[in-house]
Parts: structure tokens; sequence; C-alpha cells
């Protein structure tokens, strides 16, 4: 962008910015008898101009809305470091997965754990090692083989899990007839799809059920992706086939880069 359309751009976010809610006005846009803009959810709350108490008009500023449609808004966490600029319509799509944004941690946000604590994305991982040590391993390799315990229907286990320098969070639920593994990545959206799971069980017999899945993102909805049929699944019967005498679960599992 050159520094006059740079300026440009600036000059009609200032025009686009309500003078009552401070937010960047889109479509339907309000005018009153003098001129002046007003976003809608502030024009139903008044009854005249917030500027120069003149009258509404039942007009629409049409051509500033044909502006607010192209031009690019920066995300709300410019002040803390994002320097995205979208338009209207991806802006807010982008802020939900900014990594600027405050985002919950992955214990409360995928397993609706208590932990009310909140952070940039980067520092999620920092969070995880210090208050959930209990349910965050590290691990050299990304295979490695563990054991659900008692596994039973209904039941949910998860797991932060450090490996290949990056964080993932791993849930396992048995729901109605079938078995769940989903493996999250808790890093950029766009980067989820970079890493891979595999989830392997055998019963006493050698039979092996090895299923493998493409990460999923942190910012994805854990009941998404299970219903939507994305993370591993396997028969609940299936799985029982596999239970040793106590009713574990020993599984192998291996994330790795795609
Ligand atoms: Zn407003
Ligand atoms: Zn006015
Ligand atoms: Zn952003
Ligand atoms: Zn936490």
């Amino acid at each position: 962008m050159t520094d006059m359309q740079e300026g440009l751009r600036h000059r009609l976010l200032q025009e686009l910015e309500c003078p009552v809610c401070m937010e960047y006005m889109v479509p339907p846009i309000m005018l009153c008898n003098n001129g002046h803009n007003l976003c809608c959810n502030c024009r139903v709350t008044l009854e005249k101009c917030p500027i120069c108490s003149g009258p509404f008009l039942k007009v629409r500023n049409l051509s500033l809305e044909s502006l607010a449609t192209e031009t690019l808004y920066p995300c709300r966490n410019i002040q803390r470091g994002c320097t995205k600029l979208l338009t209207k319509m991806t802006v807010k799509c982008h802020e939900t997965e900014c990594a600027f944004d405050n985002q919950k941690c992955p214990f409360a946000k995928i397993s609706n754990t208590r932990c009310n604590w909140v952070g940039s994305l980067d520092t999620v991982r920092r969070h995880v090692e210090r208050n959930h040590k209990g349910s965050c391993v590290q691990r050299v390799s990304g295979k490695f083989k563990t054991v659900l315990h008692n596994v039973s229907r209904s039941q949910r286990y998860y797991q932060a899990i450090i490996t290949l320098d990056d964080l993932f969070y791993v849930s396992w639920r048995v729901h109605s007839d079938a078995f769940y593994c989903a493996v999250f990545y808790v890093g950029p959206q766009e980067n989820a799809s970079e890493f891979k799971y595999r989830f392997s069980i055998s019963t006493k017999d050698g039979d092996c059920y090895s299923l493998s899945a493409v990460s999923h993102s942190y910012f994805e909805n854990v009941n998404d992706v299970v219903r939507q049929g994305k993370c591993v699944t396997i028969d609940y019967s299936d799985v029982q086939r596999c239970f040793t005498d106590n009713g574990d679960l020993p599984f192998r599992m291996e994330i790795s880069q795609i």
C-alpha cells in the first residue's frame, strides 16, 4: 500500500467509526437530517442525532456502506501486536482465532474442567506446564504407549502432551456405542493440519485396530469434531475386546508431522 492509499484507508476508518459506540459501522448505516452517520444499533436507541440533535432520515448512506464492505479493517488486537488487515466479513472470523487474542485454557475449553486462566496463544503452553502438571506429559518422541484405566460408557479422559516442540491436547471419550480419540493442536489454526495422529489397540488374540486422522485445531469445537466423525472413532464393542482383565485399555499413539 502506498502512503496515500494508507492515509485514505485511515481517513475512511475514521469516517466509519460510529460517534456513539465507537465501533466500525456496517450496513445499514443511518443518516440524520444534516448528513451525520450512525450505526443501526445506536440508531434504534436514540430519538435524535447525538451530534446535531437533528431528526433522523429514513434513508441510508449507500456510498459509505459500499466503501465499508470493501475497506480493510484492523484486527481488534492491533494494540497487542496483530497486524492483520481484513474485510469486515472476515475480520470477525479471524478475531476468534487471533493468536494475540485472549484464549481459554485447553482444559477448560475442550474438557470443561475448572480453570479460569486466559492468555494469548503463545502463553498457553507455559500455563499448562505450570498449572496442569498432573495432566501434562512431555514426550521426546511422538510415539508412545499408555493406558486408560477403568474404561466405561460416558467416561472422558484427557491429557496435554508436549512433543515435537508443540503442545497437543488429547481427548478420549466413550459416547453411545463408540469410542473417540481426538488430538487438538494448540497453536495457530493454520498449523493444525501439519500434524496427524494414530491410535492403535490390540485384542489378546492379536487383532489390531489402528486408525489415524489429521490433528484438529484447538479453535475447533470438540463436540463438532466428534459429531462430524472427524476424529478417530472405533465401535465400543471392538474397544471392549482390547480391555485387560481389570477393564483397562492399553494403547499406542503416535503424533507426527505430515
Ligand atoms: Zn453505534
Ligand atoms: Zn446530525
Ligand atoms: Zn488478529
Ligand atoms: Zn488451565
